[in-house]
């Protein structure tokens, strides 16, 4: 069992007084779409001149009345010849991602009250069922410092939790079916444990069960990116729990139809404790469809479970769907119309702040936005050479969208004769 690990900072080292306002003033907005209007109309990019010309700016700035020398100085940047270093355009893409005005959740206390006989019981009544637990690579991971933008190997501890739905087949939850459920759950946690898919299994009654140790790497999410307000990880097998519930995603924002009320509560106490034990922040715990990339064609949302749908705020979290897409902002990736057809109302405000961010930062850098991808996944590409071996997200990158898997052996349920079959 890890220990636990340092606790974490939480906010973004800002670069002027201005910006530290503006962030301020966009946390005071609670609506989403007013506060994307305003962090519009509000948020300033680095000017993409020279490191002299910015020295030079400073000091004039310092001297005189700013309600003169604003206009003049910024005049005569957007007159300039723009020929922009990568380095300036990396630069311009972290400031990007910068802006994000996510309200934290507080960080529960949770603690191990007694382990015996196959299960784990939590202060918070967190059960967990270990005797299914398997091995797998230890963890170990490499991420990039947003400060230095050097690559750090110090990764030990998980980072966030990664939320899947298992895809697999699903009865209609009814006394009738009890042992078809049963039967399904056991089989899908049987395949699951075999295939190293997830940490942690949630059944439809609810039991919690840890299928790899958490000090461990699971195979939920190779291909994918996502990034704090620390760090860029890319590949989250190693630095992200997954928790996966038993079920299917279904399109629109509306409840999912298959979660259980007791798959709810069970999902909220197993995040507070994971978020207690090794101090994650809520903005690292986000759905499998924010963070899959496939990286053959530069899209995201090569898997789309919880593309909509995901309950954060029942399970304790404020509403991440909002929050922006790093893939897209930091490395250029876009995404199709079949992406769009998978999510949810509240996954677009995510995908449009991403957006507006790309144009915004490509504006800033004096370059079309095609021409700003392209040099983003230049550096995607050169950050992806940087890593090591056994970090490399090499899953599922040439393949097309996928579910995460539907056991043939469930499918013989479908047309069975204790019940009625959802969809
Ligand atoms: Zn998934």
């Amino acid at each position: 069992m890890a220990t636990q690990p340092p606790e974490k900072r939480s906010t973004w080292p800002l670069t002027s007084s201005m910006e530290h306002w503006v962030e301020w003033r966009a946390q005071t907005i609670s609506d989403p779409v007013k506060r994307l209007r305003y962090l519009r109309q509000a948020h300033r990019y680095p000017s993409p001149q020279s490191a002299w010309t910015r020295r030079a700016g400073t000091f004039f700035l310092l001297l005189i009345p700013a309600l003169w020398i604003v206009p003049a100085h910024e005049s005569w940047v957007a007159t300039r010849k723009l020929v922009l270093s990568q380095e300036s355009i990396v630069s311009n893409s972290l400031k990007a991602l910068e802006f994000r005005s996510q309200q934290e959740s507080p960080m529960p206390e949770v603690w191990l009250v007694e382990r015996k006989h196959g299960e784990e019981v939590y202060s918070n009544g967190l059960r967990i069922e270990t005797g299914a637990t398997v091995r797998h690579m230890r963890r170990s991971y490499a991420s990039i410092s947003l400060q230095t933008g050097k690559l750090r190997t110090d990764g030990v501890y998980p980072a966030g939790i990664v939320y899947h739905t298992t895809e697999s087949h699903i009865a209609v939850f009814e006394a009738a079916n009890n042992l078809r459920l049963q039967r399904v759950g056991q089989w899908v946690l049987q395949y699951l444990t075999r295939n190293r898919s997830y940490h942690y299994f949630v059944d439809r009654f609810g039991r919690v069960h840890r299928a790899v140790g958490e000090e461990d790497s699971a195979d939920h999410a190779g291909s994918s990116i996502w990034a704090d307000r620390e760090r860029v990880y890319l590949g989250l097998n190693h630095s992200f729990l997954g928790v996966a519930l038993e079920g299917q995603t279904e399109p629109g924002d509306g409840p999912a139809l298959f979660l259980t009320g007791a798959q709810i509560h069970s999902t909220r106490v197993l995040t507070e404790m994971l978020r207690s034990r090794y101090k994650i922040t809520s903005g690292n715990c986000i759905t499998h469809a924010q963070v899959s990339v496939n990286r053959s064609n530069f899209r995201i949302g090569n898997h789309t479970d919880w593309a909509s749908n995901f309950p954060f705020q029942r399970i304790g979290l404020p509403d991440n769907y909002n929050l922006p897409i790093p893939g897209m902002i930091l490395y250029g990736f876009g995404y199709d119309q079949d992406f769009v057809l998978a999510t949810g109302e509240r996954l677009r405000i995510g995908l449009s702040v991403s957006e507006n961010q790309v144009r915004l930062a490509a504006s800033a850098s004096g370059i079309s936005v095609a021409s700003y991808r392209a040099k983003l996944r230049e550096e995607f590409r050169r950050r992806l050479a940087e890593l090591p071996a056994s970090e490399d997200p090499s899953v599922t990158a040439a393949t097309a969208r996928k579910t995460e898997f539907v056991p043939d052996f469930a499918r013989s349920f479908e047309n069975g004769p204790e019940g009625r079959e959802k969809n």
